[in-house]
């Protein structure tokens, strides 16, 4: 009987992407698997040939040597008949149907079960004002986490009782049988896998062993810390199983925007209307800051527009390394409402500059958004 081609078993064009043959594989692997064929010599046997058409095509060289010399040029390679270690490698495609077949051991490897386990990792998400981001705060948090109960210290046995093994797996937690040609194991249905019986449940936590606490933290949050930085406080996450280390918890700053302040690297930009005589003849305006304000020279002759740097003036660097820059970008303040009298002076100074005298001023924006201009000015 002459071999199929690979291609062919794995339903596949010889021109399929690695994606393609992968998926294709795991698709016919789950539809003939033993398990699911229980006693079916033809699916056992169209199982095997997938797995043996996956070995070569999904490795780059051998599917290169296939495709020029057909099984010719693979026999010796792993090819020519069902090989276990073949699958040594496909775990990763498996992923969790893996553990559903009990796959995990019917590739020789053990799956961890019962050992010392390392708590979760938890995320907390948490917001502060921009000057909160300024100055640095600190602020007491809730977490809502599992930790290792008291009452039994996590065997989750009442007092004067043990865990017993499991009579069901001898302890093991998995229960293995003979299917076709694969042994085949399977978590312990008695037990759930951990491979412990709780005659005496634990009162306090009904012998999980662990229990849901609210717990309060203090974190403190460093001056100049920005929207999407996260802290790591270590140990704060869940409490590990059996023993294992507890993970950690981190969590990630969303700072608030600010209606006057806009951040970008540790520089501050803000846009400041300025009396168009201020403008035009030069004067002293005052400018806010996060923490106060400051006096600002105008020349006369500034254009809306214009930047000015206020050096030092902006956010303090998170690591300690001294503060960004202020930038103050000028726009001309209109006012909605004007007197009888500045209605007047306007007119006449209207009159002394006639529109088609007026050059349009370089670097202007007109009505673009604030921050695109900024973009323009900075590249
Ligand atoms: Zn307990
Ligand atoms: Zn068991």
């Amino acid at each position: 009987m002459s071999k199929r081609d690979y291609y062919e078993i794995l339903e596949v064009e010889r021109t399929a992407t690695d994606q393609q043959i992968k998926s294709s594989y795991r698709r016919l692997a789950m539809k003939y698997h033993p398990d699911r064929n229980p006693g079916s010599a033809d699916a056992e046997e169209a199982f095997k040939e997938a797995a043996e058409a996956y070995a070569i095509l999904c490795d780059k060289e051998k599917r290169a040597l296939y495709d020029r010399y057909g099984h010719a040029g693979v026999s010796g390679a792993g090819a020519g008949g069902f090989d276990p270690n073949a699958f040594a490698g496909f775990e990763d495609i498996f992923g969790n149907l893996g553990d559903l077949f009990g796959f995990g051991d019917m590739f020789g490897g053990r799956r961890r079960r019962g050992g010392p386990q390392r708590g979760s990792d938890l995320r907390y998400d948490l917001e502060i004002s921009f000057e909160e981001s300024y100055a640095g705060t600190e602020t007491a948090i809730q977490i809502p986490r599992e930790e290792t109960c008291d009452t039994c210290h996590g065997s989750g046995a009442a007092a004067g009782s043990a865990p017993e093994a499991c009579p069901q797996c001898k302890g093991t937690g998995q229960l293995r049988f003979q299917q076709g040609f694969l042994m085949v194991a399977r978590p312990c249905s008695t037990c759930r896998g951990t491979g412990k019986i709780i005659s005496h449940p634990c009162q306090a936590c009904r012998g999980a062993g662990r229990v849901g606490r609210e717990r309060k933290i203090t974190a403190k949050i460093p001056a100049g810390i920005a929207t999407g930085q996260r802290l790591r406080l270590y140990g704060e996450g869940e409490h590990g199983s059996a023993g294992g280390p507890p993970g950690d918890l981190y969590v990630v700053v969303h700072v608030q925007e600010h209606p006057f302040f806009h951040r970008e690297a540790d520089d501050l930009y803000c846009e400041l209307p300025v009396t168009f005589p201020v403008l035009a003849l030069g004067g002293d305006v005052r400018v806010p800051l996060v923490d106060g304000q400051e006096e600002l020279k105008i020349p006369g002759g500034t254009q809306a527009g214009a930047r000015f740097k206020l050096r030092g003036k902006g956010m303090p660097n998170v690591s300690g390394r001294g503060h960004g820059d202020l930038y103050v970008i000028t726009r001309v303040a209109v006012p909605k409402k004007l007197s009888k009298d500045q209605k007047r002076l306007l007119e006449e100074l209207a009159k002394t500059m006639p529109q088609e005298a007026v050059e349009p001023a370089a670097g202007e924006g007109g009505e673009k958004p604030f921050f695109e201009k900024v973009k323009d000015i900075f590249g």
